[in-house]
């Protein structure tokens, strides 16, 4: 995706694991002790609350099998201020240890999606990011480095180092970026109050449906000019079949034909088609 320059700037099941140390903000990422999580965005600068680690369901991105989904393409207006990539492309320009900066980078990606789709859609309470070796503390149980979800509880993202390397390295920036964007899907549907999955049916609809959002968002970007094409297009490909593999036979989220027909839906129609899937709360008016 390209470099953006001026900006407004779990899933499925509780995420297990011990809490541990609170969580600070990524200002605080450089000193904070190791077992901590930072937070990555620039803006607040007040530790995160420590909350007692009762369970509750946490929303994960990663599993999940769609196809590949395909859009038109727009010729790319890209910004020209590099953020130290070459071609003004997040692609191959982040390393294991710069996914902090990667992330600060995809967060201004949903956050614009988010402010250029509603006149009133508030940014996710907290964007969390785990270091290598970090677990937080929190009401869905203690994310880690692998984490890569969505707790409600707290309306916080996590997202953990090596998870996201994971994606930005198998399955492209553009991977990483939608994947995030899944899970600020889940913040949304929050806020738009759609009921917390009770069966696991439920769940499957819900993942669908922050699946549909994460289409939405593609097709924002679209529309920005930020995808770089073909690449991102791959990218969307790698990431379908990624979280296609990581399905099993107790799933909890989509089968690879449902999450794709759900991102599609999105690409096509925008948020208003990822209201029929819970069609008394709607995502948008
Ligand atoms: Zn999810």
């Amino acid at each position: 995706m390209a470099v953006l320059v001026a900006l407004a700037s779990g899933c499925g099941g509780g995420s297990g694991g011990s809490a541990s140390a609170p969580a600070y903000h990524a200002d605080d990422a450089t000193t904070a002790s190791d077992r901590t999580g930072s937070h990555a965005d620039d803006d607040e600068d007040t530790p995160a609350p420590r909350t007692t680690p009762t369970r509750a369901t946490s929303t994960r991105t990663t599993s999940t099998k769609t196809a590949s989904t395909r859009t038109t393409p727009a010729r790319t207006t890209r910004p020209s201020t590099p953020a130290g990539c070459p071609n003004n492309s997040l692609e191959h320009c982040f390393t294991y240890s710069g996914m902090e900066a990667f992330y600060k980078e995809a967060i201004k990606f949903v956050d614009q999606f988010m402010a250029g789709s509603y006149k009133n859609m508030p940014r996710p309470a907290h964007y969390y990011y785990l270091r290598h070796g970090m677990t937080a503390s929190g009401p869905c149980g203690g994310p880690d480095d692998t984490a890569y979800e969505y707790c409600p509880a707290n309306d916080s993202v996590y997202l953990g180092q090596d998870s996201l390397w994971e994606f930005y390295r198998e399955t492209g920036d553009a991977g990483a970026v939608v994947g995030l964007a899944h899970e600020v899907g889940h913040h949304i549907q929050t806020t738009a109050r759609v009921p917390l999955p009770s069966t696991a049916a439920q769940g499957i609809r819900h993942e669908n449906q922050a699946d549909c959002i994460a289409g939405a968002f593609v097709r924002f970007a679209d529309g920005k000019g930020w995808l770089e094409y073909p690449d991102d297009l791959n990218d969307l490909d790698a990431l379908l079949r990624k979280i296609a593999s990581a399905e099993g036979p107790d799933r909890d989220h989509g089968t690879l034909a449902e999450r794709t027909r759900s991102m599609r839906l999105g690409i096509n129609g925008g948020l208003k088609a990822c209201n029929p899937f819970f069609p008394a709360t709607p995502v948008i008016s």
